[in-house]
């Protein structure tokens, strides 16, 4: 697959086409969390500096898509980059497409910057409409794609977009996720473990599937790990349990086993009735009783956990080890944040709740890679290659 960079592209004078994502958490009406922003600067900034006209595009929250919604406008975003480009005015239409829109795109001055209004208050954004992307497309000369997140999305300014543009590549930030995740699945300094938790398990089966293929041993917490006990015959009491995948989790434990992989599961839980309760029970093994759930794993389980990924070279963690929003239930989940950070080796984390773990823990900046697409990044543990990214190929 041969997909180009933004550095090998003349951007000068030419009206350059962004897709970022930029879908921040807001409160009152303000950015709450700019790291997406962040996260784009470095392609802004040289598309900026090598005097483009820089036409950057996002979605924010999940409006209606039958037009202009107040409450999911990108002006707390415009106004946030404008901030952290030194007060470089960021210019803000009332809409991504149209006459208005393409007039203003057109007399944009070389090494200044537009910001669409929010791409979803379109439906035909994530329908993937061809129309809407070829009015898109009307307003630039080359397309980028900086937006990780989505790019596991077949939304029209991901796929049917880059498509119609005559030249398109990828962002700084992009490569740099496709170039951590990708490439070091490929060829991951060994040991190589990985780590998965959160609720979801229909989401994570596949990618167990694939990392069986790939690991040295995999290590499973969180909600989705009662259906893997489950299928191992131990009692899982009201813990979350997705009945429909008992059998595939009994699968998936048998190939470990015929791989001679190690396969943890934990071994002693953090319970109770529900779970935003001050304090939970420990429950000191494996079994859990009937009528409590398990909500964080218990500190048997986090030993032997920690105790394997001090093993590793290559780590990627991906979900949190219990309801560790709940303070009660985040021990778990902290000390799996302290023992990624702790390895010298390679570290991968990836979605948006491991990801606010290392930084609740102060350890973020000890982590090689923080992936800002959990979606995306689940996709490429999958081994899928991106639609966004795939649109991009020459
Ligand atoms: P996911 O989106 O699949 O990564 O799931 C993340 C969510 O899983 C978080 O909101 C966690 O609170 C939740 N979670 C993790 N462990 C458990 C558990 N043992 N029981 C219920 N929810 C959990």
């Amino acid at each position: 697959m041969t997909i180009r960079s933004l550095t090998e592209l003349d951007l000068h004078d030419k009206r350059v086409f962004c897709r970022v994502d930029f879908n921040c958490p807001l409160a009152d009406g303000a950015v709450a969390d700019d790291t997406r922003i962040r996260a784009a600067l470095p392609t802004i900034k040289h598309i900026l500096a090598q005097k483009g006209r820089l036409i950057l595009a996002s979605h924010l929250g999940r409006p209606a898509g039958a037009g202009f919604e107040e409450k999911f406008s990108l002006a707390p975003i415009a106004e946030r980059l404008s901030h952290l480009l030194d007060g470089m005015p960021v210019l803000l239409p009332e809409d991504c497409v149209g006459d208005g829109v393409r007039k203003l795109a057109h007399d944009l001055q070389p090494g200044h910057v537009m910001l669409l209004e929010n791409l979803r208050f379109h439906a035909a954004e994530q329908a993937g409409d061809d129309h809407f992307a070829r009015e898109l497309s009307s307003l630039a000369d080359i397309y980028i794609n900086d937006a990780f997140g989505v790019s596991h999305r077949a939304d029209a300014s991901v796929c049917a977009l880059p498509q119609l543009m005559p030249q398109r590549a990828a962002g700084l930030l992009l490569q740099k996720e496709i170039q951590f995740l990708r490439e070091t699945l490929a060829n991951p300094p060994r040991p190589f473990i990985a780590i998965l938790g959160g609720a979801k398990i229909a989401d994570k089966l596949p990618v167990v599937e694939h990392l069986l293929n790939m690991v040295d041993g995999l290590i499973v917490g969180g909600g989705m790990a009662y259906t893997f006990l489950k299928a191992r015959g131990v009692s899982v009491g009201t813990s979350l349990l997705d009945a429909t995948k008992v059998h595939s989790c009994g699968k998936e434990l048998e190939r470990a086993e015929i791989k001679d992989l190690p396969f943890l599961l934990p071994v002693d839980h953090r319970v109770g009735k529900t779970p935003d309760i001050a304090e939970g029970r420990l429950i000191t093994d494996e079994a859990i009783p009937d009528g409590w759930s398990a909500f964080d794993i218990g500190p048997k389980t986090i030993a032997a956990f920690c105790a394997l990924i001090a093993t590793a070279k290559t780590i990627v963690w991906n979900g949190p080890m219990g309801y560790f929003e709940n303070p009660a239930f985040a021990e778990g989940t902290m000390a799996i944040a302290r023992a990624v950070a702790d390895n010298p080796g390679t570290t991968i984390v990836g979605g948006g709740d491991s990801v606010a773990a290392v930084e609740r823990a102060g350890v973020a900046d000890r982590i090689t890679h923080i992936s800002t697409g959990g979606g995306a990044s689940l996709e490429i543990l999958e081994g899928k290659v991106l639609p966004g990214v795939k649109a991009l190929e020459l």
